[in-house]
This record gives structure tokens, C-alpha cells and sequence, in this order.
């Protein structure tokens, strides 16, 4: 897709969400209702109005002085980064008893309130690892879509289940930010790494009133909390960019997703043993040919520094996890998104040419099972699965659902892998949801020259007649004769084919004549396609995320605690409950 549109959508929601900060009271961080894990660090911060001095701002948390329970000092700044408020600051706080704790800001007259749950793990250790499987955007639609395609369906039965499905535990995952109904991938990600929602962009902090989004208040990451308290591994696998939202809310702090020349950084500081995507330019000097660091600083010869091995090219990567002597591993393979299965495996579009060996998701999770069950203490494996995600933003579907069967794959390699150990935890979870649906068949036989009278509903629709599936899951034709409906239900303006996008990944609109409202794609407007008058904002080039809930399925110790609705942030609460992190 299209990430300037992405970034511009994004910055427009950034801009709705500040509109109505109230400028008159203090505003506190960790926002109210916050669950905090015992012993994690995170930057407490209030922000005043800027007539109130430091002198007359008076923090207390259960009725003590700040600085008394939270451990840290503290700043006060007047008008911070040269705005007009003032800022208290006490960074890198923690609190280690488990307890509610009501915190009160006053200062000009005014007191703000807020209330946090610290929480402890209690009991022992019952994970010593964690397999935390993302399958960015993945919804329903995408689930029986896959197991449609992959297993088969013939009078109403399928032909088997998913491994994603095949579970004992699962719950309803609500992805809700601090500042909107409908998340993005950062704040969400951040959600699960570090316990606490954000807003739309951000990973790793508290969205407060900071200009530099690296100075907004931190809160601990998983990545960070598992190396500090328990000395375990740590993976971070995607076939996405390397620096894109999910994988970086592993490591990072910013309130902007798109600081990759920093995010980078952030690998090279939380140092994950295993580091697999694609994204390489931005681990290039400045000077280099096809960098697009901000600084000179070589990321690759860094990481060959701090001990990587470093491949790009799965043949490699396949040795690297061979040699009994890899502990840690960076594996760049795209300067962009790895190609997805439809295009690696069939099609031979995107930038397969370009890119002959790169690797698959499932051989990437066989290759860090490998390298990180070397550490005797355990580790964390974060694969996410992301083209499903953008590929939905692109209305391509089958590309989105091929990318579902690579998940499926994947977490089945992991499970065959975790076998009877009975000592990992493995959660497939989306970040968030699209708005998509499977609303009947397309019957290239059916009478009729429109789009719409190709479209079977109810018995109408029978079942599709794609072929058996290869032994890897995936059908070895996608454009045959009665395909499924699969339906988006926000888009821009666009033609709707109905048929797979066999020549690239479907580009539904582009800009108009005066570059910002974005028309439909007259490639697709042969006749027997359908116009869509676009429902969404007449800006948007593709499609948006939506509020629904996500469904989460998981397995083995700790899992239990995954039933019923679940808010993002007790995905992290879980993992640390199993790994007994709040200890
Ligand atoms: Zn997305």
C-alpha cells in the first residue's frame, strides 16, 4: 500500500485526537486506569498549566509525596521544549507493591485524579517460553477464508482445521487506544508488549504534549522486561519491514511509527538475539547507495559487532540455524515487505524477481526456535505474520488470505515444536481487525455481463472449486471458475473485478488531477467490473482498520487465562503472569 497516504491518514488522527486537550487542568501520565506490573519502569509525568510554578505543584500518590513511591527524583520544567505548560517529570520510576494507587496533581487551583492498579504474578513461573504469533489485521473473514482454500468444504463440512484454530483457549481481544475506537498496529502492538494502551502512531509511550515524539513518557517493553528480570532470548520475526509498527513495538519508544533511523537504533540497543524482516535500507550509512538512515551510522557492521551473524538470503539464514554455533542472528531480505506466499509461491509478481531467495515465514520461526531454545533460561518469540494487513488495505484478499495460510503454517511448525515440552505458552492473536467479509461465491458461468450478476448468495452461492490444496495448505490456482465473494466494507473510490490480481498486488485508487483526492484505478474498469463510489473519506487510497473485536486462540501453560472479552493490555498481563515477570 501506499505509506504516504498511510502516514497522512495517521497524522490526521493524531490531529483529531490533541484537538480537545483541555488546557486548563493538568493532565497526568499513566493515564487513569492504568495497570501497571510490579517493578517495570515507566516515566511518570504531569503537565500543568504553565502559570502554575514549581513551587505550587503538589503530586501525591496515595496521599505521599511522588518521589517517595515511585523511586525516582524529580524535574520540573518550565515550559517545556518551549510550549506553553509546564511539566513534572520523575523518570524511570517503578513501584514494586502490588496495590491501587490514586494519584493527585494540584497546582493553580485545580487537582487532577487519576487511578492505577499496580499488579503482581503470583505463584511460580509456569511459562519458560513464550511463542506471541501476530496476525497483523487478521479477522474472521480471513480465518474461513483460509481454511476454505486450505481444507476444503463439501456439504457444509470442512475438509480439517487450521492449526490457528485448533486450540483450547480463545477469547475476544478489543484493540481500542487511548484516543480512538479504531487502533493501528503501533499502539495496539504496544498494547501487548507493554501493558498499557496509547493512541494511533505510537509504540512504547504515553502520547503527551511533547514536540520531539522521542521525549514522550516511556513505559517498559516486553523485550526489555524479560532480558532485565529474567536473562531469557528474545526474537523479533516479521515478513514486514523490520522498523513497521508490529515488530518495533518490541523495542521501541516513540510516538511517531515512522522514526525508522531511530527504531533501528532501538534494536541495536534492546539487542533481540533474533531479528528477521525485511527494511534494509534504513540499517544503511547515509551515504550509502539506497539508505534511508537520517545518520552515518552502519547498523549492519553495528549488529556484526555486537555478535549477529548477519544474513540476506534464505539459503543463508537456513545455515545460520544449522550452525550449532549461532546465538544471534539479523536477517535482512527485502529492502521493502518480503513478498507474500501468493507471489513467492505462485504468482511471481511483487518483487520475487528482484529478490530470488527469500525466505518463507514458517522456515524464518524454524530457524529462531532453533538459535533462541539455546538459552537454557527461555525466550520470547514475537513472528508476525503482516502482509495480511496490507494486502487488506489493498482489497487484495487472496493475496491477504494466502498470507493467513503462511501464518497457519507457521504457528503449526511452532506447535509441532512445542510438542509435549508443556513449558510454552503460544498466543495467535491480530493486532487489530479489517472490516471484511465472505458474502457468497463469483460464478464466471453465471449469465450476465455485470459484476454483480457473477455474484451467487444463499444457495445461489454452492461452494468455490478451488483445487485441493499442496501438501503446503495453499490451492495451486487461484483464478478459477467460481471464486469466493470476499467483500470489504470501507474503500475508496475503485473497480471491483471480483477476479485475483494475477499481474500485482491490486492498486485500487491513485491520485486525481490535483494530487490529493484519489480517484478510482481506470486499470481495473474493463467492462464485467463494478464502479464503487468510495465510502470512505474522498483522500483515502485504500482501506482502514477496523473497531471490531479480534479473535485470540492459545495454548499451553498459562493459556487458561485467555476467555470470554479481553481488553489488549491483558494480553501482556498473561504472558507476564505466566512468566511470572511481576515478581
Ligand atoms: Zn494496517
Amino acid at each position: 500500500m501506499d505509506m504516504k497516504f498511510f502516514d497522512r491518514a495517521q497524522l490526521f488522527a493524531c490531529m483529531l485526537a490533541a484537538a480537545p486537550f483541555a488546557a486548563s487542568a493538568q493532565t497526568i501520565y499513566p493515564l487513569d486506569r492504568a495497570e501497571i506490573l510490579a517493578g517495570s519502569h515507566f516515566d511518570f509525568k504531569v503537565e500543568f498549566p504553565d502559570t502554575v510554578k514549581g513551587e505550587d505543584a503538589s503530586v501525591t500518590i496515595n496521599g505521599r509525596p511522588a518521589a517517595d513511591v515511585l523511586n525516582a527524583p524529580t524535574e520540573f520544567l518550565v515550559h517545556e521544549e518551549g510550549q506553553a505548560y509546564n511539566a513534572l517529570w520523575l523518570r524511570n520510576a517503578s513501584i514494586t507493591r502490588a496495590d491501587k494507587y490514586v494519584v493527585e496533581a494540584s497546582g493553580g487551583g485545580q487537582t487532577a485524579k487519576v487511578t492505577w492498579e499496580v499488579f503482581e504474578t503470583p505463584g511460580e513461573r509456569r511459562a519458560k517460553n513464550v511463542i506471541l504469533f501476530i496476525g497483523d489485521g487478521l479477522s474472521v473473514a480471513h480465518r474461513t477464508a483460509a481454511r476454505i482454500l486450505s481444507k476444503g468444504i463439501t456439504e457444509g463440512h470442512y475438509g480439517g482445521e487450521l492449526a490457528i484454530d485448533d486450540m483450547p483457549h480463545m477469547a475476544l481481544i478489543s484493540t481500542a487506544g487511548t484516543d480512538s475506537i479504531v487502533t493501528d498496529s503501533a499502539n495496539s502492538m504496544s498494547a501487548y508488549t507493554t501493558g498499557h494502551k496509547s493512541c494511533v502512531n505510537a509504540l512504547g509511550v504515553y502520547c503527551a504534549r511533547n514536540k520531539n515524539t522521542l521525549a514522550h513518557p516511556h513505559v517498559e517493553t516486553l523485550t526489555s522486561l524479560v532480558k532485565r528480570k529474567l536473562g531469557l532470548a528474545v526474537g523479533v520475526v516479521t515478513n514486514t519491514e523490520i522498523e513497521d509498527a508490529t515488530p518495533a513495538g518490541m523495542v521501541a519508544h516513540t510516538r511517531r511509527r515512522s522514526d525508522y533511523s531511530d527504531i533501528v537504533r532501538m534494536f541495536a540497543e534492546q539487542q533481540p538475539d533474533v531479528i528477521m524482516g525485511g527494511g534494509t535500507p534504513w540499517f544503511l550509512p547515509k551515504s550509502a547507495n539506497g539508505s534511508r538512515r537520517d545518520d552515518e551510522v552502519d547498523y549492519i557492521e553495528k549488529f556484526k559487532g555486537l555478535g549477529y551473524t548477519y544474513v540476506s538470503q534464505n539459503t543463508d539464514m537456513m545455515a545460520a540455524g544449522a550452525d550449532a554455533s549461532t546465538r544471534k542472528l539479523l536477517g535482512l531480505f527485502n529492502n521493502g515487505n518480503i513478498d507474500g506466499a501468493l507471489d513467492r509461491r505462485l504468482l511471481k509478481k511483487g518483487t520475487v524477481s528482484r529478490y530470488q531467495d527469500q525466505p518463507d515465514l514458517v522456515d524464518q520461526v524454524k530457524v529462531s526456535l532453533d538459535i533462541l531454545s539455546k538459552k537454557s533460561e527461555g525466550f520470547v518469540l514475537m513472528v508476525e505474520s503482516g502482509r495480511i494487513d496490507k494486502y487488506s488495505h489493498s482489497l487484495d484478499w487472496e493475496r491477504a488470505v494466502y498470507d493467513t495460510i503462511m501464518l497457519d503454517n507457521a504457528v503449526k511448525a511452532a506447535k509441532d515444536w512445542a510438542g509435549e515440552r508443556n513449558d510454552t505458552l503460544i498466543i495467535v492473536v491480530p493486532d487489530h481487525t479489517h472490516p471484511v467479509s465472505i458474502i457468497g461465491t463469483v460464478d464466471d458461468n453465471r449469465p450476465g455481463e455485470r459484476l454483480r450478476d457473477k455474484i451467487g448468495t444463499y444457495n445461489d452461492a454452492g461452494f468455490p472449486n478451488y483445487p485441493a490444496a499442496d501438501a503446503d495448505g495453499y490451492p495451486g490456482k487461484i483464478d478459477v471458475s467460481r471464486r469466493l465473494a470476499f467483500t470489504f466494507g470501507a474503500f475508496p473510490d475503485h473497480c471491483m473485478t471480483g477476479k485475483p490480481y494475477l499481474a500485482g498486488e491490486n492498486k485500487p485508487a491513485i491520485p486525481g488531477p490535483d494530487g490529493k483526492t484519489q480517484i478510482a484505478n481506470e486499470e481495473y474498469c474493463a467492462p464485467g467490473s463494478a464502479r464503487m463510489q468510495g465510502n470512505l473519506p474522498i483522500t483515502a487510497n485504500s482501506g482502514v482498520h477496523s473497531g471490531d473485536d479480534g479473535i485470540l486462540t492459545a495454548m499451553g501453560p498459562g493459556s487458561e487465562g485467555f476467555h470470554g472479552h479481553l481488553e489488549n493490555t491483558k494480553v501482556f498481563r498473561i504472558i507476564a503472569q505466566a512468566l511470572g515477570l511481576g515478581k
